[in-house]
């Protein structure tokens, strides 16, 4: 096996070297994922979100790029944990790639089982968007986070994080999207982040405004920026198990608290207090089970501190690391005391088939995102959050690799954006094809029951059928490429989910894929609810005519 460090950027411009542009489009998110613009460790495979990796190893993404190459229109590869294993001929209609992830059986669905399959070369984690090759760098999770930031200010702030400290720690892949959100919310961020290298990537991305290594300086500029009513995000230098403790030592008040260290993966995800960098990877390397002891117990100090400035008056959310599961299984039984962000921010808007969805220009020309921007603006001139956040993501965020766009449409808003684009492509306003998809973190494509799922009106957190249904109501359909995962967000064991990416290349039979796909996706985000009892899901079902046969 070659162990050689690569480089590969995104491919841009409107030359093709596959056999249609569906392949040509996987290819080129393939390579996006991996540019270093975009991906984490680009040179280990790992695009985000701890272990996230896009491929095994670089082998297996040199046969992956030379299939997707040969593949023909009619034929579909398929991957298995990152490798390709075997191509077949299906038809036109069919995804030209389905991908399984990081699935164990359930009894064997832990991190030493895992670890040992990925140490002997037979798998690899895929995270969500890593795998699965529809990671488009921070942004992604931008809008997400905005609107979740934006949710708990309606409802604890008078609609505007203005006067706010929020104290959060993770600079990574997601997580650096933090400081952002927070300011376009108006607010003070307190972000503390263990590696410098992931400062100075979101000071560089202007996602972050300032940095320092000293808590009494992160806490004077937060101070004075609050009573001034300024909106600043600080990167604060330190280890959050620890400088949290001293945070609540130094009795400053703190409004809002969460986290995005990557503590769904112990061994991988979380340094340890008192550890360097460099300590922590030799430990990693020479001792993983000393390390997971270590890294886990500075995650139930974390939690504790979490969890007392909660008891200080702080609004405290999980954000959808599983660091309140590592923290119970410490033996902190009141880890669960506060609540994770789906049940208390974002389940109403799953309820109406709402999601995170994306899509980026193949082409690799920001205008044909800007293009993208403007039709969005006309086919939903009403809907102001809408127009508000394109108009605010133009200003501030950069692209990193292919240009693209997020923002949370529903059933009936998806379907009629993608087939809008598909006009766009079709009629030469765009100059090449664009790929549509989504996060797995969306209405009816994950089983999560310590994140997506937490808490369901009707206890079906843990059933991962409506996770299977996703993928193959999507195959079905005729999605471009179709993913099924385990673990994820949060980790071995406690996740199954579902990937979604669909090519508008401007043809008739793109039309028909995606005027199905689009609406099965989000559909299945309605049933899901409406299954469990949401009265909002069950009222949406009934208006947009959805077909659930025992709905009442
Ligand atoms: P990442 O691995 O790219 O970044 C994690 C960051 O945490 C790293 O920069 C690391 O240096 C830092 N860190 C680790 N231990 C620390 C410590 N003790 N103190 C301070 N910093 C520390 O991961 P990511 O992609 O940013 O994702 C972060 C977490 O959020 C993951 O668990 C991920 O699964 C989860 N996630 C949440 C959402 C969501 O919508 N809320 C979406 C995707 C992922």
């Amino acid at each position: 096996m070659t162990t050689e460090k690569r480089e590969v950027h995104a491919k841009k411009g409107l030359e093709i070297e596959c056999k249609g542009w569906e392949q040509e489009a996987v290819l080129r998110m393939l390579y996006n994922n991996l540019d270093p613009e975009v991906a984490e460790k680009p040179e280990e495979l790992v695009v985000y979100g701890g272990i996230g990796k896009a491929a095994r190893n670089w082998e297996a993404f040199d046969s992956i790029v030379s299939t997707l190459q040969r593949l023909e229109n009619n034929e579909t590869m398929l991957i298995q944990s990152g490798k390709p294993v075997a191509v077949f001929k299906t038809h036109e209609a069919a995804p030209r790639v389905l991908l399984s992830n990081s699935v164990l059986v359930p009894k064997w669905a832990n991190w030493e089982h895992f670890h040992e399959l990925d140490q002997q070369g037979l798998m690899m984690y895929g995270q969500m968007t890593a795998g699965s090759w529809i990671y488009i760098g921070t942004q992604g999770i931008l809008q997400g986070t905005y609107e979740t930031f934006a949710s708990l200010a309606e409802k604890h702030f008078d609609k505007s994080l203005q006067g706010t400290i929020t104290l959060t720690a993770g600079l990574g892949g997601m997580g650096g999207a933090q400081p952002l959100a927070v300011t376009m919310n108006g607010g003070v961020v307190i972000a503390v982040e263990v590696d410098p290298s992931r400062i100075e990537k979101r000071l560089q991305t202007k996602y972050l405004d300032k940095m320092t290594t000293s808590i009494d300086e992160a806490l004077a500029w937060a101070v004075e920026a609050k009573q001034q009513g300024e909106a600043l995000s600080i990167g604060l230098l330190g280890n959050a198990a620890e400088v949290h403790e001293d945070i609540l030592s130094r009795n400053v008040n703190i409004d809002i608290v969460t986290d995005q260290t990557s503590a769904h993966d112990p061994l991988n995800g979380y340094i340890p207090v008192g550890y360097s960098l460099n300590e922590s990877n030799q430990l990693r390397n020479q001792d993983p089970s000393t390390y997971v002891t270590l890294s886990s117990s500075s995650m139930a100090r974390h939690v504790t501190a979490m969890l007392q400035f909660q008891k200080n008056g702080a609004i405290v959310f999980d954000y959808g690391n599983n660091i309140r599961q590592v923290a119970k299984d410490e033996g902190i039984e009141q880890a669960f005391d506060f609540p994770g962000f789906v049940p208390a921010y974002i389940r109403p808007l799953f309820c109406e088939g709402k999601g995170p969805f994306r899509w980026a220009a193949l082409s690799g020309d920001p205008e044909d995102i800007y293009q993208t921007d403007r039709l969005i603006k006309e086919l939903f001139p009403k809907n102001e959050p809408l127009i508000r956040w394109i108009d605010m993501a133009q200003k501030k965020v950069s692209f990193q690799g292919l240009p693209s766009r997020i923002c949370w449409l529903g059933y009936g808003e998806r379907v009629k954006m993608g087939l809008a684009i598909n006009e766009l492509v079709k009629n030469g306003e765009l100059k090449a094809p664009i790929v549509i998809g989504r996060d797995h973190l969306d209405c009816g494509s994950v089983a999560s029951p310590n994140r997506e799922t937490e808490s369901m009106k009707d206890g079906s957190d843990a059933v991962g059928d409506w996770a299977v249904l996703n993928a193959l109501i999507n195959t079905a359909a005729g999605g471009s490429w179709i993913s099924f995962h385990h673990g994820g967000g949060v980790g071995m064991g406690y996740s199954l989910h579902a990937g979604m990416v669909a090519v508008a290349d401007g043809t008739d039979l793109a039309k028909e894929r995606l005027q199905r796909v689009l609406t099965t996706d989000p559909g299945m985000g309605i049933a899901r609810h409406a299954d469990a009892g949401y009265d909002k899901a069950k009222e949406i079902a009934k208006q947009k005519n959805i077909d659930i046969p025992m709905l009442d």
